[in-house]
């Protein structure tokens, strides 16, 4: 790793950290519920140990592969971190993912639900990663997560049927629109079901997602620079 790349890195990151600062300011909001999740998928620990040095802990990674191969050694050397999965989850890596994450941001539907729930069952004291529903706020058919309409019953149905706590809500609104309609329209879901954790709001968009309420915003190349 030379110099120059961890400058460059910790720079960035404290940029978005004072932003994200201001944005609670602006906000009238109490900066520790929102949460920095530093998005590091395509980066190697070149580039992601600057930001541990930096004093970041929460990190999210999409695909458990990739995590497998990048953060066990990590963790070794900052035994506080979190790892939080914001990518699609197939159900038969459901038992790698539990070894992996602390937070789920993906659970988006009832054959995951069910598999969790078989896993969380066999941990034995072990402690379970909390989880998020994802909800497809723009009704994207090539997108993950439940279409509004159906997320109160899916929500109840993780909770009755399979047992699982419920933390929050995730969404990633489509890239084409405004964000804000997306982050309100999740936000108010997660009211009516009592949750208060919301994942929204990547690089582009997080100041506007802590207007609205985000508590982990999920921030990728403002970081660590362009994938
Ligand atoms: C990649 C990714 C991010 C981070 O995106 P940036 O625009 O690089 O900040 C956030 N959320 C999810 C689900 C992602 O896949």
């Amino acid at each position: 790793m030379t110099g120059d790349l961890s400058m460059e890195v910790s720079s960035r990151l404290g940029e978005v950290r004072e932003r994200i600062a201001q944005a609670c300011r602006d906000a009238g909001r109490d900066p520790a519920q929102v949460h920095l999740v530093a998005v590091s998928k395509t980066f190697g620990p070149e580039h992601i140990l600057p930001v541990l040095e930096a004093g970041q802990r929460l990190f999210g990674e999409n695909r458990v592969q990739e995590s497998k191969a990048k953060w066990p050694e990590l963790r070794a050397r900052f035994p506080d971190l979190e790892l939080h999965l914001i990518g699609p989850l197939q159900t038969n890596k459901v038992r790698e993912a539990l070894g992996l994450f602390d937070v789920i941001h993906t659970l988006d539907r009832p054959s995951l639900a069910a598999a969790l729930a078989k896993e969380f069952a066999k941990l034995d004291g072990r402690p379970a990663p909390r989880l998020l529903v994802q909800v497809n706020t723009g009704e994207e058919p090539q997108k993950a997560g439940v279409v509004p309409q159906e997320a109160d019953a899916f929500i109840a149905e993780c909770r009755d049927v399979h047992g699982l706590a419920i933390d929050g809500l995730m969404c990633i609104p489509p890239a084409d629109e405004p964000a804000a309609p997306h982050f309100a329209l999740l936000a108010k879901i997660a009211r009516r079901n009592g949750l208060s954790t919301l994942s929204m709001g990547m690089s582009g968009d997080y100041e506007t997602a802590i207007a609205l309420g985000a508590t982990y915003v999920r921030v990728g190349s403002a970081i660590f620079g362009g994938r």
